[in-house]
């Protein structure tokens, strides 16, 4: 799978790329992330569960290592209210994530996402700054390409994008919207126009909305950027929960009664993760990965749905569940009736997993209270 000499708009011509999954999720499962905040204090901290984490994912088959700095940003750093400032932690991401992806021939991803400077105000220079102090960090230590992502509005995208694409390195860009555009009322279409006239070479979504209502924002991004004849890649990395009732707010999951620590009964199966892969392949989207929920497991299942298309296997194929064949072999179950159908396809394909809660609370219900807002966050600067 040695492809990090390559630039990678040139793979992508090629072949699908499958990325990592969610890195802020699962450390604060496993306890090294606070709820809050959100911010990679971790990489300091406890260096040696990135380290794994992005191991994980490399043996799962991802094409991409992204630098663990979500919300590295000065602004969002001192919500944490720890002494470590951007270039240190940023830094230390980089090493972290090159240690893993150079060896393993991935390429390394450095991403920057939405600054409280912007929402606060402070105008276009100082937003700018934010990025830079981030972007310069990733140019010293050969990130391969950059990712602005998890954006709700497309015009500090725009900001970002001037900052990014000085670097002459790959940009990829992706919002955290759904139907309802972004949060100053921006259509995905003409977010979708914006991104890639902005210079975008990939352009997507990510998190907040599940596999479904995100594969149904990319193709209406994909329609609108053909009729302006616009062809950036496209990419998204959708949320690791069905969150189909949410489809037509702004705030996608946030608006959750379990938001943000009792989703697991929406997380998705490792098959509708290799579900999800298939139909934004036929889509159309080249690069394919996972947001908050995704979890190593999920990605193996993506590459070996891709294998084909991708033309190798991930290292940890192997021990791919691969539509449980392997379950007749266990002395314990064979000889169960239900044991003999649960293999192959068609069935891990279609099943409708329970949430095993005897008084869950139907879809129907929660439809009910959940319906679309006006725009719910204003952008200041446009006020
Ligand atoms: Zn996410």
């Amino acid at each position: 799978m040695g492809t990090q000499s390559r630039n990678i708009l040139e793979v992508l011509k090629e072949r699908p790329i499958i990325s990592d999954g969610s890195y802020v999720f699962v450390l604060e499962k496993r306890g090294f992330v606070k709820i809050g905040p959100w911010t990679p204090e971790v990489v300091i901290e406890h260096p040696e569960a990135v380290l794994q984490l992005h191991r994980e994912y490399l043996n799962a088959g991802a094409d991409i290592i992204q630098t663990f700095t979500f919300f590295a940003s000065e602004s969002r750093l001192s919500i944490a209210g720890k002494d470590y400032d951007t270039k240190l932690i940023n830094k230390r991401a980089c090493d972290l994530a090159a240690e893993i992806a150079r060896p393993g021939n991935a390429f390394v991803c450095g991403g920057v996402s939405p600054t409280g400077t912007y929402t606060d105000g402070k105008g276009k220079a100082a937003v700018q700054e934010e990025f830079k102090q981030q972007v310069n960090i990733y140019v010293d230590n050969h990130c391969d390409f950059l990712l602005a992502e998890f954006f709700p509005y497309v015009e500090e995208i725009e900001w970002a994008m001037e900052v990014l694409k000085a670097t002459n390195k790959p940009v990829a860009v992706t919002m955290r919207i759904g139907p309802l555009g972004d949060w100053a009322g921006v259509s995905v279409e003409d977010c979708a126009i914006r991104m890639a006239k902005a210079g975008a070479d990939i352009v997507g979504i990510n998190c907040q909305f599940d596999p479904d209502t995100c594969l149904k924002v990319i193709a209406r991004m994909k329609d609108a950027l053909d009729k302006e004849g616009l062809k950036p890649i496209l990419m998204v990395q959708p949320l690791g929960h069905m969150v189909p009732e949410v489809e037509n707010t702004y705030e996608g999951y946030f608006a959750l009664p379990e938001f943000p620590t009792a989703l697991e009964s929406r997380l998705l199966t490792r098959h509708e993760a290799r579900k999800f892969a298939r139909e934004a392949y036929d889509l159309g989207v080249r690069y394919i990965g996972g947001c908050c929920g995704f979890e190593p497991y999920h990605i193996r299942e993506m590459s070996d749905e891709l294998k084909v298309e991708r033309g190798f296997e991930a290292p940890g194929a192997e021990k791919c569940a691969a539509f449980c064949v392997n379950l007749n072999d266990s002395p314990s179950l064979k000889d169960m009736d239900s044991t003999k159908k649960k293999v192959g396809r068609d069935y891990w394909m279609n099943l409708r997993p329970s949430s095993g809660r005897p008084e869950n609370p139907r879809l129907q219900e929660l439809q009910g209270t959940l319906t679309p807002k006006p725009v719910v966050h204003t952008n200041p600067l446009n006020q």
